[in-house]
């Protein structure tokens, strides 16, 4: 997707540099983009820019509908980070700048590495099931490989957890021994989880990472913390396992990582290290120069919105 809550400042995102295990609740931003699309942002947040790699989480949904559609994202550009989009309802069609044409549909990942710089679409396909409710991540690349060629995967057949307690899908990098195939820059782990009714879920963790819950539906707790929809959970480093126990069916995102020791810059669609950068981007794409067509999508591309040029810290 296209950031939906566009700001004209920069914001400064840096890692938390947490030395222990903590539990930090922090609610999201939550927007209201019509035709009953609510968008909740949780990162980035004043108070948490970055959890490991992971920059950006919008989650959106649930939604149904009949007769239009309801997510219409034009071409709009990218640079220096993977947009990791994973729904769980319905379904959104991909195009892309380099041609590309994926159909992200739930527990199949479409996954965009932008690099030094791509456009692409997001739309609801026709036929449709009428529904629609997902996630957008975007990961930052490591300065080393930022600039790198753009490319698009899409993956089936995610590994699959069932500990007891629950069900675990890992969409990025490693968790519990499992291993997610998917194209990854930095040490990271992005997957959904599910609690049983009145399960109890356990999963080891690696210490060294640091890592964060998003709760889709239901509520968990956590160490006698109770854990609810509308906020990132941010859980510090320093963890070796985690015991997720839930009344009621609940159904969570695990994001983490190694801390990233880069901080970067983000703007609308584009994570860099400078406002120069930004800037130079922005005038590519206004000036139809370095990103391409999305030659599949009909309709108008999307202008970028007014930049100033002084970064602040992430609200
Ligand atoms: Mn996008």
């Amino acid at each position: 997707m296209s950031n939906l809550l566009p700001q004209p400042e920069a914001e400064r995102c840096a890692g938390e540099g947490a030395t222990c295990a903590e539990i930090r609740s922090w609610p999201a931003r939550d927007a209201d983009l019509g035709q009953g699309l609510l968008v909740s942002r949780a990162l980035p947040l004043r108070q948490h820019r970055l959890v490991g790699p992971w920059c950006f989480c919008d989650s959106y949904g649930p939604l149904s509908f009949t007769g239009r559609k309801a997510m219409d994202v034009a071409p709009h550009p990218h640079i220096g980070l993977q947009t990791v989009s994973w729904l769980f309802a319905g379904e959104v069609l991909h195009n892309d700048s380099l041609g590309c044409q994926g159909m992200a549909r739930p527990r199949e990942l479409n996954l965009m590495t932008a690099g030094s710089g791509i456009a692409h679409s997001e739309e609801t396909p026709t036929p449709n099931s009428g529904r629609l409710h997902g996630l957008q991540l975007w990961v930052a690349l490591p300065e080393a490989e930022r600039r790198r060629t753009p490319a698009f995967d899409h993956y089936r057949d995610l590994p699959v957890l069932e500990p007891g307690g629950g069900r675990v899908q890992v969409f990025m990098g490693d968790l519990a021994g499992a291993h997610a195939a998917t194209r990854a820059f930095s040490p990271l782990v992005g997957a959904e989880l599910q609690v049983a009714v009145g399960g109890k879920l356990r999963l080891p963790l690696n210490p060294a990472w640091e890592h964060a819950l998003v709760i889709i539906e239901g509520e968990v707790e956590l160490e006698g913390t109770r854990l609810a929809p509308g906020a990132l959970h941010y859980l510090g480093t320093h963890r070796s396992g985690l015991e997720l126990a839930s009344k009621a069916r609940a159904h969570a995102v695990l994001i983490g990582g190694a801390p990233f020791g880069e901080s970067v810059i983000i703007w609308w669609n584009f994570v860099a290290r400078t406002t120069d950068e930004i800037r130079a981007a922005r005038e590519d794409w206004e000036h139809h120069r370095h990103f391409g067509d999305v030659a599949a999508y009909r309709g108008q591309r999307l202008a970028a919105p007014p930049f100033i040029g002084r970064p602040v810290a992430s609200r």
